[in-house]
C-alpha cells in the first residue's frame, strides 16, 4: 500500500514491529503503515451539530423527530408525508442512510449492518505511559474483521469494529442497539491488544447501523421524473464522503450534466442483494468465510475468491 499511496501524494511511512511499538505499545503488532495525510479525525456529533447550525443560519428549517413515511407526486411537485403532516417540495434529496428507504427499489441494494463500540474509563497517567500513544494517532488493524480505535480528548480509548452484524430481515430498531456477545468479544480483543490495561472498566457502549452495499462505496439515482434524488451505500465510510454525495445529488436535481454526474460510479449501481431468506444465508456464509480467513493468515476460501473475482466483497 505504501507505493500507491505515495504515488497519489500521501506522506506515508512503513513501520516495522519495533518502530510501531515505539509509537503504541502492543505485543500483537507486527508492523504498520502510518498515513500522515490521508485521514483526519473528527468528533462526528460535533460535526453534525455544526452542520445543522450552519444550515439554520442559511435559513434551512430542521424538523427533528419527524419521520417521513411516504413520497407522493403532487402535480409537478412532491409531497413528503409525515405521521402528522406533509411537506410539499419541488425537489427532494433522500439521504436516509441504512434506515428503510422511502423508495422501495433501494432496499435491493442496501443492507443494514450493525457495528458496535466500547469506550473505556479515562486512563490515568500510569496507564497512559504503559501504552505510549503520545502521537494520538487514529488506529485500525488490517484484518477483514478489523478494530478501529482512538484516544478521546479526556484520554479514554474508543474501541470499535470487528463484528459486523446483520439481523435477519434487516431489522433496524431499538433492540439491535446493544449486543452483549459483541461487547464481550470487543472487550476480550481489547485486553489481548493491551494486556497492560487489565482491570480498566468500560463506561460507555453503543451500536450504530451501516448502509452496506455490495461495492462498498455509495451509489446515486433519481426517481419521480428526477424530482427525487438519492444516495446510499457508504458502507461505514460516510463522514467525509457525504459532502461529495450531497454535491452529486444537487447536480442530479439540477438536471445538469456535470463532471460528477458523468462519473461511472455515479452512473452505475452495485450488484443487488438476493431477497430473504437467501439474503441472510449469503451474508452469514460470507461472514463465516471472512472470520475463517482471519483465523488462517488471510487465506480466502472458494466463496470469497468467487466474490473477489466478480468484484464483490464483505468485511467489517
Ligand atoms: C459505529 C460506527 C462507526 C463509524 N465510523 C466511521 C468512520 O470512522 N469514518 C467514516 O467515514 N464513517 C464512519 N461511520 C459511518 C458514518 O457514520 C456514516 O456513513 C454517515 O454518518 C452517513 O451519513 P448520512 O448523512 O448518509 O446518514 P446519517 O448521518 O445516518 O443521517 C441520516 C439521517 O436520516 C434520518 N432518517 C432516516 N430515515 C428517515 C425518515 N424516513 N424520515 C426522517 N428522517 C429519516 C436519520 O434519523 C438520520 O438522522 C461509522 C458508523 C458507525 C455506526
Amino acid at each position: 500500500m505504501v507505493e500507491p499511496l505515495r504515488r497519489f501524494g500521501h506522506d506515508v511511512q512503513w513501520l516495522d514491529a519495533d518502530a510501531l511499538r515505539a509509537q503504541v505499545r502492543s505485543a500483537t503488532y507486527l508492523g504498520g503503515l502510518w498515513n500522515k495525510t490521508g485521514t483526519v479525525m473528527v468528533n462526528p456529533a460535533k460535526l453534525a451539530w455544526g452542520l445543522a447550525r450552519a444550515a439554520v443560519e442559511l435559513g434551512v428549517e430542521v424538523y427533528e423527530d419527524s419521520p417521513a413515511v411516504a413520497l407522493q407526486e403532487a402535480g409537478s411537485a412532491m409531497l413528503v408525508r409525515g405521521e402528522f403532516g406533509s411537506v410539499r417540495a419541488g425537489r427532494v434529496a433522500l439521504a436516509t442512510n441504512a434506515f428503510p428507504s422511502l423508495l422501495r427499489r433501494l432496499r435491493h441494494y442496501v443492507v443494514p449492518v450493525w457495528d458496535y463500540v466500547l469506550m473505556t474509563e479515562p486512563l490515568n497517567e500510569e496507564q497512559r505511559a504503559s501504552i505510549g500513544w503520545r502521537g494520538r494517532q487514529g488506529l485500525a488493524d488490517a484484518a477483514n474483521q478489523f478494530h478501529y480505535y482512538r484516544l478521546s480528548a479526556d484520554n479514554r480509548i474508543l474501541w470499535g469494529g470487528y463484528d459486523a452484524v446483520y439481523y435477519a430481515g434487516g431489522r433496524v430498531g431499538a433492540e439491535q442497539q446493544h449486543r452483549a456477545s459483541t461487547y464481550i468479544t470487543l472487550a476480550n480483543n481489547f485486553f489481548a491488544t493491551f494486556p497492560q490495561l487489565e482491570g480498566i472498566g468500560f463506561s460507555h457502549r453503543w451500536g450504530g447501523v451501516i448502509d452496506t452495499c455490495s461495492r462498498f462505496s455509495p451509489f446515486w439515482g433519481t426517481a419521480h421524473d428526477a424530482r427525487v434524488a438519492y444516495v446510499a451505500g457508504y458502507t461505514g465510510l460516510g463522514v467525509g464522503a457525504t459532502r461529495f454525495g450531497a454535491d452529486v445529488m444537487l447536480d442530479l436535481l439540477s438536471g445538469q450534466q456535470t463532471e460528477r454526474t458523468r462519473l461511472s460510479m455515479v452512473r452505475t449501481k452495485p450488484v443487488p442483494f438476493p431477497p430473504e431468506p437467501l439474503r441472510t444465508g449469503v451474508i452469514e456464509l460470507t461472514r463465516r468465510s471472512i472470520a475463517a480467513a482471519d483465523a488462517h493468515g488471510g487465506r480466502r476460501n472458494l466463496w470469497l475468491r468467487t466474490l473477489d473475482r466478480v468484484g464483490l466483497g464483505f468485511d467489517s
